[in-house]
């Protein structure tokens, strides 16, 4: 008998990009000359045998809705050659190959009420992790905080400003994407998980919750006759990863969910080496619709730097170069001991491998 014929696998990768190019962009591919930045928000790509592609950037909140997004196809249609693209920082951009299309594209941006900016030595637009609206397991909003971070820093985005580029983050847990940058905004938990009992024994597969601690705070226990789980809560981290496999373990907390922020990460590129983000401001309240307090803190900062930093100069080049102690001069926010990393469990307990322990 012959053999049933198989379903196709479904691809549900991410598609070929290179239909989506721009034409002059996808047949110079690999073969630029060099580019230039000729005002805010707009690039210039000059390919070897002189082929030109203006690239016209504008901020949006990521979360869109289908009114804006038909508005900015519209405007893709009507000002530039029919080719959009978001970008990992939730920007659209748009490119043309003439510059006589370009600045008429920027100016309809304008009208419509888009930002255009965010390239060179700009605030780039807060990088955006999942939030309330797509994911399982964050103690904060992103979308909200991308927009309302971003309100402030309208100007910053839209004109060069800051000594070097400056990449902002958020991670709306305290475990998973997002949280690295010049600037992370990233959730903090305080408080041990409190466990639903009665719903644990349903939910849980408990041996991969148990797993998931990286200090080995969660033991399996029987409550009220019901298998459930208990945690140490001397050893406990509050890291919230526990979360995900068991939601019966609440974590989450209008109070004692907080942000803390962090600076100075950065990925390595041609001319550094990686760099790692250090604590400056923890216990922020996660105060949503607007996040004022921690606003402020990431407005200081910016102050700062743009005061202090030399032409050039990254985040972590400007606080290597004046010091920690400086920093915290500076900036006026307060030192603690909580700054200092002393945590000696990290050698016996986190689990740094890529071993599953039980
Ligand atoms: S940062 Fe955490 S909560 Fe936010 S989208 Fe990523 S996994 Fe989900
Ligand atoms: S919050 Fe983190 S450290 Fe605490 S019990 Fe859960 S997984 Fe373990």
């Amino acid at each position: 008998m012959a053999k049933p014929k198989m379903r196709e696998p479904i691809e549900s990768g991410c598609p070929d990009g290179f239909q989506y190019m721009h034409p002059t962009m996808r047949r110079n591919f690999g073969m630029w000359a060099y580019h230039e930045d000729p005002q805010p928000g707009v690039l210039l790509h000059v390919a070897k045998n002189g082929d030109k592609v203006w690239t016209v950037k504008a901020g949006t909140q990521r979360i869109l809705d289908v009114f804006t997004l038909r508005k900015l196809c519209d405007i893709g249609d009507e000002f530039a050659d029919g080719f959009i693209r978001f970008t990992i920082r939730s920007n659209i951009e748009y490119s043309v190959d003439s510059e006589a299309k370009m600045q008429p594209l920027v100016d309809a941006l304008k009208d419509a009420g888009f930002a255009v900016g965010g390239t060179r030595n700009s605030v780039a637009s807060i990088s955006h992790t999942q939030g309330w609206l797509h994911c399982d397991i964050p103690g904060t909003d992103a979308s909200g905080v991308v927009k309302s971070m971003m309100d402030e820093l309208y100007d910053e985005f839209t004109n060069w400003n800051m000594p070097n580029r400056v990449h902002i983050t958020t991670s709306c847990c305290q475990i998973n994407c997002g949280g690295q940058g010049d600037i992370a905004i990233n959730v903090q938990h305080t408080k041990a998980p409190k466990i639903d009992h009665s719903l644990v024994g349903n939910v849980c597969e408990r041996p991969s919750v148990v797993a998931r601690c990286p200090v080995a705070a969660i033991r399996p226990a029987m409550v009220d006759g019901k298998p459930s789980l208990e945690v140490d809560e001397k050893k406990c981290i509050c890291c919230g990863a526990c979360y995900p496999p068991c939601p019966p373990m609440q974590i989450n907390d209008a109070e004692f969910t907080q942000l803390a922020i962090w600076i100075g990460g950065n990925h390595s590129n041609a001319r550094g080496k990686p760099t790692f983000q250090r604590l400056v401001a923890a216990g922020i309240p996660n105060n949503p619709p607007r996040w004022p307090e921690a606003t402020a803190v990431v407005k200081k900062i910016l102050e700062c730097y743009k005061e202090g930093a030399r032409d050039w100069e990254r985040i972590n080049e400007w606080v290597e170069r004046i010091g920690w102690p400086r920093f915290f001069e500076v900036t006026g926010m307060p030192f603690t001991k909580y700054h200092i990393d002393n945590w000696r469990g990290a050698r016996a307990n986190l689990n740094s491998s890529t071993h599953i322990r039980f």
